[in-house]
């Protein structure tokens, strides 16, 4: 897609900190470096977001996708862990439209990254857990 950055990195047009690339997907630091080691992977082929996704793509993308969490824990033996983070939409915080998958290593809980869930099952009874249920259940032959 010509106006996309991260087609335009891929093809090498706009450089980068490649860590990983093969035929289906490519690596690179991300500029923001949220923590060290802040890698994106991204399909070659130009989709939106996730729900672009077909099977193959998905097995393209996420059967690489531990391989190189491994690599980016053992880049540096103070990161502990990891989290995967995809953003889809511009309300889920998604501002480049060529899906990736964030990786960002974790030193300590308290470093630069922290994600927050707010606990809201106090508002739930199983009616309406159970009516969300039904309705992801009802699409998943979507
Ligand atoms: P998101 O907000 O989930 O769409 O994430 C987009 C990410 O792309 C942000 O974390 C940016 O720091 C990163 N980013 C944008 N432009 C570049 C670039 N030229 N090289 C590396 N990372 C970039
Ligand atoms: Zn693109």
């Amino acid at each position: 897609m010509s106006d996309c950055i991260f087609c335009k990195i891929i093809a090498g047009e706009i450089p980068s900190y490649k860590v990983y690339e093969d035929d289906l997907v490519y690596a690179f630091l991300d500029i923001s470096q949220t923590t060290p080691g802040h890698t994106l992977l991204v399909p070659k082929k130009h989709v939106a977001d996730l729900f672009e996704y077909d099977t193959q793509l998905a097995s393209d993308v996420f059967t690489r996708l531990p391989k190189i969490a491994r690599a980016v824990r053992d880049s540096n033996p103070a990161i502990k862990g990891l989290n995967v983070i995809n953003n889809n939409g511009a309300v889920a915080y998604q501002s480049v439209f060529h899906s990736h998958i964030h990786l960002i290593p974790r030193y300590t809980k308290n470093d630069d990254f922290s994600i927050h869930f707010v606990d809201n099952s106090g508002d739930y009874n199983e009616v309406k857990y159970t009516a969300i249920q039904e309705s992801i259940v009802a699409h998943l032959g979507d």
